[in-house]
C-alpha cells in the first residue's frame, strides 16, 4: 500500500498516519519529523531548515525532494509506506511522480482530512501548550494555514483529477477515525 495523507495543521495527520502504517504493516515517512529530528540534533540539514519551519514556511523544495528521494529508496519502503506531509505544493508533486516512476512504483491513493478552521484553532493552541513546538507560536500557525490554502488545495485538486482522493472527516474519535480511512480505502481499492 502507497499512500499520501493530506490535511491542514492539527486535523489529526500524524495521529492517523501511525494508525494506518500499523494496520498495512508499512512505514509512515513523515517530512515534518524528519525535520524537527534535524533540527534536534543539530544537523547540517537541521540548520539550514530552522528558519523555514520555526516559522511555518515550506522548506525549499530542492532539500525536501531530496529528502524524500532518498528515504524511499530505503529498504524498509520496498513494500509500502505512508508519505505524511508530503508533497505539499504542485511542484512537488511533479517531484514525487519522477521519485515513483523512478523506483517502478504507484501511488494507490490520497487520504485528505478534513476538519472546520475553529476546531483545528482549537487544536492547535491545545498542541501549542501540551508539546511546546516551536512552530506552535500564533504568527507560524497562521502562516501555515496560509500556505495550505494556497499551495497545499492545489495538489488535492491535481489527486481528486487523477481519481485517488480520498476525503474523510477528521472530527471526532480517534479509532472510529482510522476504521473510516480504512473502510474508505477498502471501498475505492477493492
Ligand atoms: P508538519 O509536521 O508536517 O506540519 O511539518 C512541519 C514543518 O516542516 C512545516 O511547517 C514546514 O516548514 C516543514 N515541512 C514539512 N513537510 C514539508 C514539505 N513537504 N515541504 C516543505 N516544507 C515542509
Amino acid at each position: 500500500m502507497r499512500l499520501l495523507i493530506m490535511g491542514p495543521q492539527g486535523v489529526g495527520k500524524g495521529t492517523q498516519a501511525k494508525l494506518l502504517a500499523e494496520h498495512y504493516g508499512i512505514p509512515t515517512i513523515s517530512t515534518g519529523d524528519i525535520f524537527r529530528a534535524n533540527i534536534k540534533n543539530k544537523t547540517e540539514l537541521g540548520k539550514k531548515v530552522l528558519e523555514y519551519t520555526s516559522q511555518g514556511f515550506l522548506v525549499p523544495d530542492e532539500l525536501t525532494n531530496e529528502i524524500v528521494r532518498d528515504r524511499l529508496a530505503q529498504d524498509d519502503a520496498k513494500n509500502g509506506w505512508i508519505l505524511d506531509g508530503y508533497p505539499r505544493n504542485v511542484a512537488q508533486v511533479s517531484a514525487l511522480d519522477e521519485i515513483l516512476e523512478g523506483l517502478g512504483e504507484q501511488l494507490d491513493a490520497v487520504v485528505a482530512l478534513t476538519a472546520p478552521t475553529n476546531v483545528l484553532l482549537e487544536r492547535m493552541a491545545k498542541r501549542a501548550k501540551e508539546e511546546g513546538r516551536a512552530d506552535d507560536t500564533p504568527e507560524a500557525i497562521q502562516n501555515r494555514l496560509n500556505t495550505y490554502d494556497k499551495e497545499t488545495t492545489p495538489v488535492l485538486d491535481i489527486y481528486q483529477q487523477r481519481g485517488k482522493l480520498v476525503t474523510v472527516n477528521g472530527v471526532g474519535e480517534i479509532d472510529a477515525i482510522s476504521e473510516e480511512i480504512v473502510k474508505a480505502l477498502d471501498a475505492k481499492l477493492g
